[in-house]
């Protein structure tokens, strides 16, 4: 059993890396991967090159455990580095599929490592196929790399581009290639990425939180539809697409990014923050403790605390430990998978009203477990808060949602699923107490999931075949 099997929640797909000018390449894009190991933990991968020699090391599981012998950093030296945490949204969960994905050019070795997902991957597979393409892998990552194989523009920079102007969709893209680290971020900026410096090196990461554990100066955000160039110490900045309105996710503010992070120009524990405050103004509960689901929840939980002047409890304790497979009782025990994650602490919730604050539903399963748990330690009531709207459509740009049908809200009223889940009362965050939550210098953000109007378009046979290899 998987243990990201063990939670109902959406699965982020990718962390992202690149590390450039320092002899430890390798070694701190395995702390940068480390930091993000949220995004992404079916497999983990580290390409390094001293800008001749290519190595590459993936494996299967958590970070830690890829690169668990020290000897392997011999093997990667090299001055730069990118590195890849996955999980897939696109392709099957084969090892051929793990990133960095490394192909021979006429130039030499390219490795990529990719967040996001190409939304008309599977036209120009089938495109590139025709013309003679054979792929290695099932993944929508490598028709970028057939796309830059195949243009016959000057330079590598161009090449890059013109590949990147064919592809749609969401993309956060780290690349190594002749002595040079490239990064490329969609124009909508749908993924985040962001470049960070200390002492003559230059970082690209997912988040900031892995620049802060290097220690490394938070530059700025990639900017959408650019492409920057890192090489001889200096990093170059180009522009290949044209400027376009943002549409940045907005559930990495809700649930994917950590709270230590800055993404989009925003402090993701701030605008969790604010979530709770408005979720608290919209729908306040007569309670007399207010507890979150951990750890995602707590921040959003600390805002509605606040908020309503109820007191804030650790009322639900994570266990941190759950690894990827563990013995399960052969005699079925109800709630297990739930229960060897959380355990309600029942002298926080002995007979008190408690209000639950959980980031996002999707279809409900722990959450309805998390209430009867709450319930048998002797709370008295059980109001839910959602620090987020109801989630009615999947994510086609690099989230991994269940399908339509099995998303709760797609298919029941709140009063419905109120009564599913058996709670005394439930309410969502509005749409509205979202966005007023993310406001921030006038940019856009993609909403899709909550509202079911996707601003990127999608290959029409898209939502049958991104859990299928492609
Ligand atoms: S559909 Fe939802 S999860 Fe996907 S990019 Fe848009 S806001 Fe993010």
């Amino acid at each position: 059993m998987k243990a990201c099997s063990l939670i109902d929640k959406a699965r982020c797909n990718c962390a992202v890396v690149g590390v450039y000018g320092t002899t430890e390449a390798s070694r701190l894009a395995y702390l940068a991967l480390y930091a993000q190991q949220h995004r992404g933990q079916e497999s983990s991968g580290i390409v390094a090159s001293d800008g001749r020699r290519v190595n590459r090391h993936v494996g299967r599981g958590l970070v830690a455990d890829v690169f668990s012998d020290q000897a392997l950093f011999a093997t990667l030296g090299g001055h730069m580095a990118i590195g890849h945490n996955r999980y897939s949204t696109t392709g099957a969960s084969h090892l051929v599929n793990a990133q960095p994905l490394v192909a021979n050019f006429r130039e030499g070795p390219f490795a990529v490592s990719h967040n996001g997902n190409f939304t008309n991957a599977g036209e120009l597979r089938r495109r590139l196929e025709e013309q003679g393409s054979l792929f290695q892998t099932t993944t929508d990552t490598e028709v970028v790399l057939h796309l830059i194989a195949r243009s016959r523009a000057q330079d590598m920079t161009a090449r890059i581009a013109e590949a990147l102007l064919q592809i749609e969709g969401a993309y956060s893209l780290v690349m190594m290639c002749n002595g040079r680290i490239y990064a490329a971020r969609d124009p909508h900026g749908v993924r985040p990425l962001c470049l960070g410096h200390k002492e003559g090196s230059w970082f690209v990461a997912s988040e900031t939180c892995a620049l802060d554990l290097l220690r490394a100066e938070i530059v700025r955000d990639i900017e959408p539809g650019e492409l920057i160039e890192i090489h001889d110490g200096v990093v170059e900045s180009h522009r290949f697409a044209p400027l376009t309105p943002r549409h940045a996710c907005i559930f990495e503010f809700v649930y994917f990014s950590r709270p230590d992070s800055r993404i989009f120009n925003e402090n993701v524990d701030r605008v969790r923050r604010r979530l709770g405050k408005n979720l608290a103004l919209e729908s306040p509960a007569e309670a007399d403790i207010v507890i979150s689901v951990p750890d995602s929840s707590n921040t959003a939980a600390v805002g509605y605390s606040r908020r309503t002047g109820i007191k804030f409890e650790l009322g639900l304790i994570r266990n941190h430990y759950v690894g990827r497979t563990f013995i399960h009782p052969q005699q079925d025990m109800r709630d297990f998978n739930v229960r060897i994650k959380f355990n309600p602490v029942k002298g926080v919730l002995q007979d008190r009203r408690v209000v639950v604050i959980e980031d996002s539903i999707v279809r409900g399963t722990t959450l309805r477990q998390l209430v009867s748990l709450i319930r048998q330690a002797g709370a008295r009531e059980v109001h839910v808060r959602v620090s987020s709207p109801p989630i009615i459509s999947p994510c086609y740009y690099g989230m991994d949602f269940p399908s339509t049908s099995e998303l709760i809200a797609a298919h029941k009223s709140v009063e419905e699923i109120r009564a599913w889940l058996q709670c005394d009362s439930l309410a969502y965050l509005s749409l509205e107490g979202l966005l007023k939550s993310v406001a921030h210098d006038d940019e856009g953000y993609c909403a899709a999931c909550f509202t079911g109007e996707y601003p990127i378009p999608v290959e029409d046979n898209y939502s049958e075949r991104v859990h299928e290899p492609l």
